[in-house]
Parts: C-alpha cells; sequence; structure tokens
C-alpha cells in the first residue's frame, strides 16, 4: 500500500516514515519545501522509489492536499506547529486547525482509494492543569486551555495556545467525521501521546535547532539549566518516538483502532529521573536533585492507556532503553561526553 505522511520531516514523522518503509509500505512524505525534502532523500535512500516527496507550500489554503491524496490508501497527518513562542494563539490554532480541516476535506473530494486517516493528536488535548492527582481517559478534553485563549488571547499561557491548537483541530477532526457520517469510505483513528523523546533522524543543524521535544530534554538533563527542585518535581508521561513511529504503522493495520480516540504512553517520569537513567548509562551530567525518590514523588496527571493497550498490545520501550539511545546520538553529534 501507498501512505501520505505529513509534515514529514518533523522529529516525529521522520520515524513514522521509517516505520512504514520498514514494513513494506510506499511512502508519500509531503512537507513545505523542496529542500526540507533533502535529508529526507538521503536517509532514505535505500528504499529507492518507495519514497515519495511531495511539496504542500500552504497545509491551510483549500484544496490544499487535493493532488497529494490520489491513490494513496491510508494518510498519517502529523504537520503541526510543536513550540511555545507564538504571541497569537491563532499563529498555533489556524494551521493545527485549518490543516487538519483541509486534508480530511481533499481526503473526502479525491482521496478515492483511502482507507483511514491517522490523525497525531496529542494528550494536549486531553489533559487539564490541575493541583490534585487526576487520571485522564479518552473521555477528556482541554477545555482550560480554550479558554485562556479566549479570555487572554495573545496574554494567554505558551502552553495554552500550543494546548489550544491540539484540542481544536482534534475537535475539528471528530465534527468533520459526525458532519460526513455515512458518506466516507474511511475512518478516523487518532493517537494522543504525551512527550515525546529519543533518538533524532531528522535534519537538526545544532542543539538550539531541535523540535520543542527534545529541546526540553536536552536542556534539562545535557544542560541542566533546571534548578535540583525544578527537576524532582517536574514531570509527565513520554512515548520513545520509535514506538511513537510504530504506533502510527499498527494504527493503520489493526482493524478495532477505527473510529478511536486513542491514548499511549511509555510512563510517568520527573525530568530527574531522565538525569539519573543518563548517569547510569555513562554520560557526564550534573546529579541534579539526589534525594529525589521516584517511589515517593507524586505524579498530578496520568493517562489510563488500557483502551489502546487493548487494541495494540504494545510493549513500550524503557526509560533505560531510550535514554541510552538518545545519549549516543547525541554523542555521535558531539553534543555530550
Ligand atoms: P516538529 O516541530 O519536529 O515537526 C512539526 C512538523 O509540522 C514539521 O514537519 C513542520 O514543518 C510541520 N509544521 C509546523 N507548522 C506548520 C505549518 N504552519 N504549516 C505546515 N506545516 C507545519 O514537531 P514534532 O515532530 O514533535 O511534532 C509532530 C506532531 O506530533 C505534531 O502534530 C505534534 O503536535 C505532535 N506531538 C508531539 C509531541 C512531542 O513531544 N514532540 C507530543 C505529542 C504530540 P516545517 O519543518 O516546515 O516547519
Amino acid at each position: 500500500g501507498k501512505i501520505l505522511v505529513s509534515g514529514a520531516n518533523g522529529f516525529v514523522a521522520v520515524w513514522v516514515v521509517k516505520s512504514l518503509l520498514e514494513r513494506g509500505y510506499t511512502v508519500r512524505a509531503t512537507v513545505r519545501s523542496e529542500n526540507k525534502g533533502t535529508h529526507l532523500r538521503k536517509i532514505f535512500a535505500s528504499y529507492g522509489d518507495k519514497l515519495e516527496l511531495v511539496t504542500v507550500p500552504d497545509i491551510t489554503t483549500a484544496g490544499a492536499f487535493d493532488e497529494a491524496v490520489k491513490g494513496v490508501d491510508a494518510i498519517e497527518h502529523t504537520a503541526s506547529p510543536f513550540h511555545f513562542k507564538a504571541d497569537e494563539p491563532e499563529e498555533m490554532i489556524t494551521p493545527a486547525v485549518h490543516g487538519t480541516v483541509r486534508i480530511l476535506e481533499s481526503v473526502a473530494a479525491h482521496g478515492t482509494s483511502v482507507k483511514r486517516v491517522i490523525v497525531t493528536s496529542s494528550v494536549a488535548a486531553v489533559f487539564t492543569a490541575q493541583s490534585t492527582p487526576r487520571t485522564f481517559s479518552e473521555v477528556d478534553w482541554n477545555e482550560g486551555s480554550i479558554n485562556d485563549c479566549k479570555a487572554n488571547g495573545r496574554n494567554a499561557h505558551p502552553v495554552s495556545k500550543y494546548c489550544a491548537s491540539k484540542t481544536l483541530a482534534e475537535r475539528a477532526a471528530w465534527e468533520f467525521m459526525e458532519k460526513n457520517k455515512g458518506k466516507l469510505a474511511w475512518d478516523l483513528v487518532v493517537l494522543n501521546p504525551p512527550y515525546v523523546f529519543g533518538p533524532l533522524l531528522h535534519e537538526v543543524s545544532g542543539p538550539d535547532a531541535l523540535n520543542e521535544s527534545s529541546q526540553e530534554w536536552y536542556d534539562a538533563v545535557v544542560k541542566s539549566t533546571l534548578s535540583p527542585k525544578d527537576l524532582s518535581t517536574t514531570g509527565a508521561e513520554w512515548i520513545d518516538v520509535r514506538d511513537l513511529g510504530d504506533l502510527h504503522a499498527l494504527a493503520l493495520e489493526k482493524e478495532e483502532a477505527g473510529g478511536q480516540r486513542l491514548l499511549i504512553s511509555g510512563g510517568l517520569w520527573k525530568w530527574q529521573d531522565w538525569v539519573n537513567a543518563s548517569r547510569k548509562a555513562g554520560a557526564d551530567v550534573a546529579p541534579g536533585d539526589t534525594t529525589y525518590d521516584p517511589k515517593t514523588t507524586t505524579h498530578l496527571t496520568v493517562y489510563d492507556v488500557s483502551k489502546s493497550s487493548k487494541i495494540f498490545g504494545f510493549k513500550y520501550r524503557t526509560m533505560d532503553e531510550t535514554t541510552r539511545d538518545i545519549l549516543a546520538d547525541f554523542k555521535s553529534r558531539g553534543w555530550v561526553k
């Protein structure tokens, strides 16, 4: 089969492309400009014409994906801004929402061979910040971030701007499916991963040009920019980028995934856990909070992944494995001792 991957030059998407190619699929990869495809051609050179590159300069324009969706069996839509530097919430929301709706519109109009669309959402569309521990599941939606953006505009919390973009984009996808119910020959799967960490396969010129989640890991663990207290109290859940790539492939292969919103996660962390794992792996990084005890720390936000576990039966990589491979990659780039 042939699979369209949008935003194929991104941190996550390159691993999605790799998983698909390894499984024997042909991949049609979209990037914003031709030069962003050069690195992809290089790293996947051995796959020859099993990798096609297509330029979609502006994913928000009507018909943007009309040509790209022709002749593909499924879509993996990953393109969406992930950073905390936007002034206006709309800088995040417009590409996230319109990018998602445009691709669905193009599939409905021209994707006659498409059987499934997989949208890369996030736990950003699920959780709400709270001060006591809470477990979230697929029924939860991050309304708080939308409210913050509505009430405060450019003064909304930077995290709210990103979270609102993911919440509104995912909601728009489900609304599109509802509105077109009975008229579509394909179904939707939404994956909601937490923080994604792992070795880099996409093009990165240096540690200051990292994607958001890798940047945070590099800053906290390698550069040691956080206080010991912040290292031992700040955390979330995470997934290895290679597992996320494989799950994008599984999401298109598992019949039961159709129509589902699926939380996926490899587990909980505090920055100090990554510091400790790095030191255990032999990396020369600052010790941080030496009094930290992972067994007694409190995790405020927990995700119930039982639904996706039943469907995927997936074994996630461990923190030690992910840490070892991130460090090996960073070492090969001369970023860590
Ligand atoms: P990257 O920044 O590495 O990749 C983002 C991709 O989206 C790039 O291909 C980028 O293209 C494209 N993109 C961004 N803004 C636009 C825009 N305005 N118009 C067109 N394309 C755009 O991020 P990740 O790989 O980390 O993120 C990929 C997906 O995974 C996103 O949907 C993100 O929300 C989701 N996700 C990521 C998590 C993480 O921790 N990394 C956690 C949970 C979900 P270009 O290079 O041209 O800017």
